[in-house]
């Protein structure tokens, strides 16, 4: 499996975050796999794209957030009208699930997932990520600029 920054789309050099493998990142990965499209890569984060990553993390939660609170108040709210004029039709019902759920499922269309380490991680030391076998190809070696 090739290793993969998820911001920059290159094999992080050197050191790297790993990202966590959660249900959103095996469902995109099975759907991919019946499309045949699925790439299988290890997704990390490398050092340098942390920040830019961060940022659009904090995003993505507060989409997060957003939509599902979208989500929740729609299905409340058709609900709630629909029993105040006391008339409960199961199409609305059913109506307002659907609205609801695609509603606060609309962020994973630009899911950003969490780093491996959880909440304690921006302290935490990079772990480095481990290098491919040195038969497979042989490594450049850029010059370290110094920053
Ligand atoms: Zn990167």
């Amino acid at each position: 499996m090739a290793k993969i920054c998820i911001v920059c789309e290159k094999e992080p050099p050197g050191e790297a975050y790993p990202v966590a493998d959660d249900a959103i990142i095996r469902f995109i990965r099975a759907a991919k796999r019946k499309v045949n499209l699925a790439r299988n890569n290890e997704l990390y984060v490398c050092k340098d794209c942390h920040p830019a990553y961060s940022e659009r993390r904090k995003k993505f939660e507060k989409n997060l957030v957003f939509f599902i609170a979208g989500g929740v108040i729609i299905f409340f709210g058709i609900n709630v009208f629909q029993l105040f004029f006391g008339r409960f039709s199961v199409f609305a019902f059913l109506a307002s699930i659907f609205l609801g759920v695609f509603i606060g499922s609309f962020p994973i269309l630009s899911y950003v997932p969490a780093l491996r380490q959880g909440p304690g991680l921006p302290e935490a030391a990079p772990v480095p990520a481990p290098r491919r076998a040195q038969s497979e190809r042989t490594r450049r070696e850029k010059p370290r600029a110094r920053k």
